[in-house]
């Protein structure tokens, strides 16, 4: 589940791999992978690649001539380079776009892993980039100097939704908004609006530290080609029923639908375990 720090690490090392190569050809055979027709994606053929940036979770390929490939990797897609004569034939996820570069040495491929298809690209002009929707209605970066919160998180609603809301602040999604919140010492069900000034603070520092860490540990362990599963350096998501890193009480789990929230009742929730809400919903 590639968040901030996974997708940062991403665009550092294939920029550093591919600025100023030059695109050959590129094709998507990814079935609705492409949100945007007008320039098609053979515009992109001939063109250098400049840079490879991020904004919020979003991968950007700038291309010359003022063109921008905005990808969003959704929950299981991945942006990866291959040499082309080292690659084996590929059966563990869908293609959705490939590109080849300079002489067709290597390729740029946008793949996905999963049955649902939700990874997506649209291929803008640099100079409609800020009004792409995704864009403009992100909030402020969470890394590397998330802004003051109080200002932010004004609604009654769990903190832990609140830093996962793409419009509130960019970047967080489930992993990293329990690894926060455990940091801050902060219960991940409490209203964002309640924080008085101390957990504001404690919880913008928790932001900058445990996402700059997580960049910091990729920057040490992560190279090219870049694995299909990152290492990510979790202490508290996926780790309920072991002991908390910091006290020793078991990590709890909130289990919903299609994710689970881990906390320490001891440093989050005051000693106090938070209904399970799969427990409580066959309860009834
Ligand atoms: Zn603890």
């Amino acid at each position: 589940m590639p968040e901030l720090p996974e997708i940062e690490i991403t665009a550092r090392r294939l920029d550093e791999a591919v600025r100023g190569s030059v695109i050959e050809s590129v094709l998507a055979p990814g079935v609705k992978v492409m949100r945007t027709f007008d320039p098609p994606l053979s515009e992109l053929e001939g063109r250098t690649i400049e840079r490879i940036g991020r904004r919020g979770k979003h991968l950007l390929v700038e291309a010359s001539g003022g063109l921008v490939l905005l990808i969003h990797l959704m929950s299981a897609g991945r942006l990866q380079l291959y040499d082309r004569r080292a690659g084996p034939r590929d059966r563990t996820s869908r293609l959705l776009i490939r590109a080849r570069l300079d002489g067709a040495e290597q390729e740029l491929r946008l793949r996905e892993f999963g049955s649902k298809q939700a990874a997506w690209a649209k291929l803008l002009r640099s100079s409609e980039l800020d009004d792409a929707p995704e864009l403009a209605t992100l909030g402020p970066e969470a890394w590397p100097s998330p802004p003051p919160l109080h200002e932010l998180l004004d609604a009654p609603r769990p903190l832990h939704a609140a830093l996962r809301d793409q419009h509130v602040i960019a970047g967080i999604g489930r992993s990293w908004a329990d690894e926060i919140l455990w940091e801050a010492r902060l219960s991940p069900f409490k209203r964002a609006n309640d924080l008085i000034g101390q957990e504001a603070q404690a919880l913008r520092q928790a932001i900058a530290g445990t996402l700059g860490a997580a960049i910091e540990h990729y920057e040490q362990v992560v190279t090219l080609p870049i694995p299909d599963k990152l290492p990510m350096p979790l202490k508290v998501h996926r780790h309920e029923g072991e002991p908390c890193p910091r006290c020793g009480e078991t990590l709890r789990p909130v289990h919903f639908e299609d994710y689970v929230i881990a906390y320490c009742p001891s440093c989050q929730t005051g000693g106090k375990t938070l209904k399970d809400r799969r427990l409580s919903r066959l309860l009834k």
